[in-house]
């Protein structure tokens, strides 16, 4: 089964509209003839001219949350169907960082993933355990509820836009990464775990990103596991050249 790899960069709350052109424009000769997918995940205020940035270019871009209602009382808030509006293709959603400071839980990041689908967006769906809940033996149970949880609802075609990121939380912004056997084994886990949701196709077809400290020097050995498809980069994807790296150990 030969599935499209796709490198995404969370840029987290970084970069002002000014160094969000000049970043992308430093990264585009760079990742010109990628042959996998290329996505940036900005600030929602980096949106405008991210999406400038990249036209004439195949590199995509994510919001790194929505809203699940359309529009209303919701103070601070940008639903889905707003980031579709502009042109954003993707949204990151349930990232640690979203669930730890921002009281995300699994069945907001459901409605969330709901939301993002309806409005033709594609999702990059994080998932993955506290560093206590690996040392107590329960990773594939946390992984796989938060996987059947925010996947409650979405049909199989529906499954065509969804990308998920394991990304384990003792990793992520830490130096420390999973093991390639770690990653590959949770990553499989969940390809298991879509298999028992709806079928071998929709899994052997399911793009499943690893995430955490992956970086120019390890991403080659992650990237080469049969069951991951590509990553979610943090830190590194704030550095051009690096994120480059992971890209060209993409292909
Ligand atoms: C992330 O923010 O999703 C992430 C994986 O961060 P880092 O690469 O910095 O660990």
């Amino acid at each position: 089964m030969s599935r499209k790899y796709v490198i995404a960069g969370n840029w987290k709350m970084n970069k002002n509209p000014v160094e969000a052109t000049a970043l992308i424009n430093e990264l585009k000769p760079l990742v010109a003839d990628a042959s996998c997918d290329v996505v940036v995940g900005v600030p929602f205020v980096d949106l405008p001219a991210a999406l400038d940035a990249v036209k004439g270019t195949r590199i995509g871009v994510a919001a790194q949350n929505c809203h699940w209602e359309k529009s209303g009382a919701f103070t601070g808030e940008v639903s889905a169907e707003m980031l579709k509006s502009m042109g954003v293709g993707y949204v990151i959603l349930g990232h640690s960082e979203r669930r730890t400071y921002f009281g995300d839980t699994d069945v907001t990041v459901q409605k969330r993933v709901r939301a993002a689908l309806d409005a033709g967006l594609t999702v990059i769906l994080c998932v993955g355990e506290y560093l206590e809940q690996r040392e107590q033996g329960v990773t594939g149970e946390v992984v796989a509820m938060q996987t059947k949880i925010a996947l409650g609802g979405v049909s199989e075609e529906e499954m065509a836009r969804v990308i998920i990121a394991y990304e384990p939380v003792w990793a992520i912004g830490t130096g420390r990464t999973a093991t390639a056997q770690q990653a590959n084994e949770v990553c499989k886990l969940i390809r298991e775990t879509i298999a028992g949701l709806y079928n071998a196709a929709v899994a052997d077809s399911a793009v499943i990103q690893y995430g955490g400290s992956m970086n120019a020097g390890n991403a080659a050995e992650l990237l080469a596991q049969p069951d991951v498809d590509g990553g979610l980069i943090g830190g590194a994807s704030l550095k051009p050249a690096d994120f480059a790296v992971i890209v060209k150990a993409a292909e």
